[in-house]
């Protein structure tokens, strides 16, 4: 402590370094031991975020499952919200599995955008739904609990504002890994989070105006839409042509945008929807 006095008197009288740098006083002094460090005294203007993601996904299985697999199994997530989240004091609550200032195992083999190990820059948040079940009758998705997107929308509100994460960047496992990934699925409700200021929407007049009068189920333009979708952050093939991982990759794009037909079909609604979401994020400003 003596050491440190003494370093603050000397930078106190530091004015023979040439010029003034001891404008704003020292805002806090951290001892480690055998050095000392001075936080903020000289903040650079060039920094950002290491956090541009928050990813949600389904746990695809129930809540003493999901909790085994984040707390002991080989993945994990920053957050977990239970099937019916408890109150505390008219407050839903969520548990933390890992400090945010870690990372957690979330995303796996994952690309965005041209970076790639998304675990590196994101958010995990884990919500327990059983994803879907198949049938005879065909896949029937498993709605979320009310509680549970109430409490996603108040979490994500808060990630997003701290660490000023982009529309575009808040996102379905299944857009960073749509080959692999289904998770959080058709039922999580993009449409009603974006107007709350979480996550992308494009806007209907857009999307009106690139289906040029056309019907929305008409044939779309294969190279356009996969363009359109790299351009957005989908790691997709440019071939032109329908190959399975573009129909993969364009049914991930219709899960979160246009969650009532997921076929994967590239109609020209799903092309005009691409193409909205490009002049709306995506534009050079
Ligand atoms: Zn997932």
């Amino acid at each position: 402590m003596k050491r440190i006095l003494l370093l603050l008197s000397l930078l106190g009288l530091s004015g023979c370094v040439g010029h003034r740098v001891a404008e704003k006083p020292v805002t806090n002094v951290i001892d480690h031991g055998d050095y000392a460090v001075y936080t903020y005294y000289y903040p650079s203007q060039e920094q950002d975020e290491r956090v541009r993601f928050l990813i949600f996904h389904y746990t695809a299985a129930d809540d003493k499952e999901s909790l085994r697999l984040l707390t002991h199994g080989s993945v994990s997530a920053h957050y977990l919200i239970p099937s019916l989240p408890k109150q505390i004091n008219g407050k839903p609550v969520v548990l933390q599995l890992v400090p945010e200032n870690k990372r957690a195992w979330h995303a796996g083999v994952s690309g965005w955008a041209g970076r790639n190990n998304i675990n590196d820059t994101s958010i995990g948040i884990e919500i327990v739904n059983d994803g879907f079940h198949d049938s005879a009758a065909g896949r029937q998705w498993i709605p979320y609990h009310k509680e549970q997107t109430v409490l996603a929308a108040r979490l994500a509100r808060d990630i997003i504002a701290r660490y000023q994460i982009k529309p575009q960047n808040v996102l379905a496992h299944s857009d960073i890994a749509p080959l692999r990934k289904t998770d959080p699925g058709p039922q999580f409700p993009w449409q009603e989070m974006a107007p709350q200021g979480i996550g992308a929407w494009p806007d209907a007049a857009t999307v009106a105006k690139y289906l040029h009068g056309l019907h929305r189920w008409s044939a779309g333009n294969v190279a356009t839409i996969q363009q359109a979708l790299a351009t957005y952050g989908y790691t997709i093939p440019q071939t032109g042509k329908m190959d399975p991982e573009t129909l993969r990759v364009i049914s991930t794009f219709q899960m979160h945008f246009r969650p009532n037909n997921i076929t994967g079909v590239a109609d020209m609604e799903t092309e005009a929807i691409a193409l909205a979401l490009v002049e709306k994020y995506c534009s050079p400003t």
